[in-house]
């Protein structure tokens, strides 16, 4: 166990309509490369895309779930990315063990391992509503740049966005962090201009974080000569909610047709969660009875049609 201890906390500026979140996330994104076994490159990748669907989790009502996602045209494939209302967070990429040179500045090369060109794609579900899905084409690859502009042209919030992961030699996480700022209608011009100014002297988020910065210690830099109060604080984790009844119901939505497939060719099934890699076995004997609880749910559905 790494020990540490993960949160963000939320910020408004006093009279004006700018709010911001900042989160520290280096446990969560140690336990994601334990979990996962990725490489430095992909664990900067995964890492900022899980810092930053923490902070966008934070920021929706009661059990309220983001995902974003990349088809990657770099080498690692693909990425996904899920936070929650609750500061839960999870993700994966499909090839965690890409190694590629990194950039001339020493930074991993997470711009080339997502690539540009293919879309960022967010789905918002809420227990309230329908989920919206939002996309825009990818044109950076070092995922917050990318992140702010589907908030601006997606949703039409202009946003400042940072994300960061410092990775030691012996690939363990050192430290992780991000942030996201939003500058809705109505912002006076004036705090847009200190924000950014602010921003462009503000060092990498990872190295602030190294630097044993907590959150307030970071926000005091971002909103300086601004005045700004909390709003509120959640502690974030990375942590999968799967389980066996999720991965039975995973199976019966394959419908009775394909389960007898299964059973007559493998014998046996196996759903494993690319989230956190659990793997759930059923026996010939669990799959025939799903395949019957699966006609027998799909006799009600055609019932009720
Ligand atoms: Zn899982």
């Amino acid at each position: 166990m790494h020990g540490r201890r993960d949160y963000l906390i939320r910020y408004v500026l006093d009279d004006s309509p700018v709010n911001g979140t900042i989160a520290l996330t280096s446990g969560l994104v140690e336990d994601a490369r334990v979990i996962h076994g990725t490489s430095p490159v992909a664990t900067a990748a995964l890492g900022r895309a899980l810092t930053l669907a923490g902070v966008m989790g934070a920021t929706l009502k009661d059990a309220g779930k983001v995902t974003f996602q990349i088809q990657c045209t770099g080498p690692l494939r693909s990425l996904v990315s899920q936070g929650n209302s609750r500061g839960e967070v999870r993700g994966y990429v499909s090839q965690p063990l890409i190694i590629l040179p990194s950039r001339e500045s020493g930074k991993l090369n997470v711009e080339e391992a997502v690539g540009v060109g293919s879309q960022l794609v967010v789905v918002k579900d809420l227990a309230t509503q329908e989920s919206t899905t939002g996309s825009v084409e990818v044109r950076h690859g070092g995922i917050a740049a990318d992140l702010a502009s589907y908030f601006v042209r997606s949703e039409q919030i202009p946003t400042a966005c940072a994300a960061g992961v410092l990775v030691e030699r012996d690939g363990t996480v050192l430290a992780a962090g991000g942030f996201l700022v939003h500058s809705p209608s109505g912002t006076p011009p004036e705090h847009i201009r200190r924000i950014e100014e602010n921003i462009s002297q503000l060092d990498q988020v990872s190295a602030l974080v190294s630097s044993g910065l907590e959150v307030d210690g970071i926000a005091g830099l971002l909103f300086a000569g601004l005045s700004y109060h909390e709003v509120g604080r959640q502690e974030l984790a990375y942590r999968c909610p799967c389980s066996r009844t999720r991965a039975e119901r995973a199976l019966m939505l394959l419908g009775r047709v394909e389960l007898v497939k299964l059973i007559e060719g493998e014998g046996h099934g196996e759903i494993s969660c690319p989230f956190c890699n659990e793997i759930y076995l059923f026996t010939r004997e669990e799959l025939e009875r799903l395949s019957y609880l699966a006609e027998q749910s799909g006799e009600r559905l055609k019932k009720r049609l």
